[in-house]
């Protein structure tokens, strides 16, 4: 039987026209360094490639913390919300149905988290345990879409951070995309550092992690990633207005704090989220009031508080003024008024002293 053919212009034209802004291929070989656990052919040994596909995140989507005025917009459309469960999942299966109507198989992979994979056993002799996971964000440098910044961010020349990945697992080979030169995109001028309160460290610190794919080799900071999450899931009373309401008097310094990745998500979700009893002080019925209705409007369970202030916002900033992306704004920098950062008691800075004892 004659092979019914599909070219990658093909593919990639379709997934546009869906409204998927970014797509590129990596061929299977260019995973030989991948875990098992991580690699593509874990879940399709029959793999040839790889394709990579993104969709912009608005950088609308920011405006309002960045403001420090409004937080829904970021969690509903762009964070966990729309963006990674309905408008890049939509086209993501949709392209690939129009692989598979020409014959091959067609692995939609929604991008999880590698670090949360559980302790598990093959279930078959010599397999993979369950669970596999890709780190999109190689699998995308594979894939030729960018680099990932010195923020651990993935950056394209297109819109910079500002994009989320997902992507597709086929046995139809396809001719892979070049890669993207290191540092072509990031240029290492610290924005990042600068805009994040404390998990990002400078590159005078000589602290960071670096991969291989084919000739090149790609460098990112080492992030703290207990910081992180500490700030961006609502555990810094410098970055949440919310704090200081639902705890009068909390005075909690993130940047004191040596806690690993995991142990912040524990800390930060039953804090924000929670239930609680009403009482006449607190009459929401939640640990974190303001915390617990961004996560209201978001799909799918994450919530977003902190707002990536410098991974994101300071480096697109940062790019945009210097020409460096190729989106741009007729309104100028999106960094347009002196920003807000509270203390550790969430207080405004240059507020009086504090009435409680902390
Ligand atoms: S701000 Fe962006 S471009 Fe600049 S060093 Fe950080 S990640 Fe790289």
């Amino acid at each position: 039987m004659r092979k019914r053919s599909v070219t990658k212009e093909q593919i990639k034209q379709f997934a546009l026209s869906r409204g998927l802004d970014l797509f590129g291929v990596a061929n299977i070989e260019r995973f030989q360094n991948a875990p098992r656990r991580m690699h593509p052919a874990s879940i399709f040994p029959e793999a040839r490639s790889v394709i990579a596909v993104g969709r912009r995140i608005i950088r609308g989507g920011w405006r309002g913390i960045e403001e420090g005025t409004y937080w829904p917009t970021y969690t509903h459309f762009d964070y966990h919300g729309l963006l990674n469960t309905f408008f890049i999942p939509l086209p993501l299966y949709e392209t690939a149905c129009f692989i598979e109507d020409f014959g091959y198989e067609a692995v939609p992979h929604f991008p999880g988290v590698p670090e949360t994979q559980p302790p598990a056993s093959p279930l078959r002799p010599g397999g993979v345990a369950p669970e596999v996971q890709l780190a999109i964000r190689i699998a995308a440098m594979a894939a030729g879409l960018g680099e990932i910044g010195w923020s651990k961010v993935f950056l394209t020349k297109r819109f910079g951070p500002r994009q989320r990945l997902a992507a597709i697992i086929t046995d139809l080979e396809l001719e892979p995309d070049p890669l993207v030169e290191p540092h072509s995109i990031c240029k290492l001028d610290m924005a990042c550092v600068e805009g994040c309160p404390g998990a990002i460290p400078h590159i005078r610190e000589n602290r960071f992690v670096e991969i291989e794919i084919e000739d090149q080799k790609y460098r990112w900071a080492d992030v703290d990633f207990g910081k992180c999450t500490l700030m961006f899931h609502g555990g810094d009373p410098r970055l949440s207005p919310f704090i200081p309401k639902a705890f009068p008097g909390y005075h909690f310094d993130v940047t004191k704090q040596n806690l690993s990745e995991e142990a912040a998500y524990k800390f930060c979700w039953p804090m924000s989220l929670g239930g609680w009893r009403v009482t006449g002080e607190f009459p929401e019925g939640y640990q974190t009031p303001g915390h617990a209705y961004i996560a209201k409007w978001g799909v799918g369970g994450s919530y977003g508080v902190g707002g990536s202030r410098g991974c994101m916002r300071s480096c697109f900033n940062y790019l945009e003024k210097h020409g460096l992306i190729e989106q741009t704004f007729e309104g100028g920098e999106f960094i347009k008024r002196p920003r807000w950062l509270l203390d550790a008691h969430g207080r405004p800075a240059g507020a009086g002293p504090a009435t409680d004892s902390g």
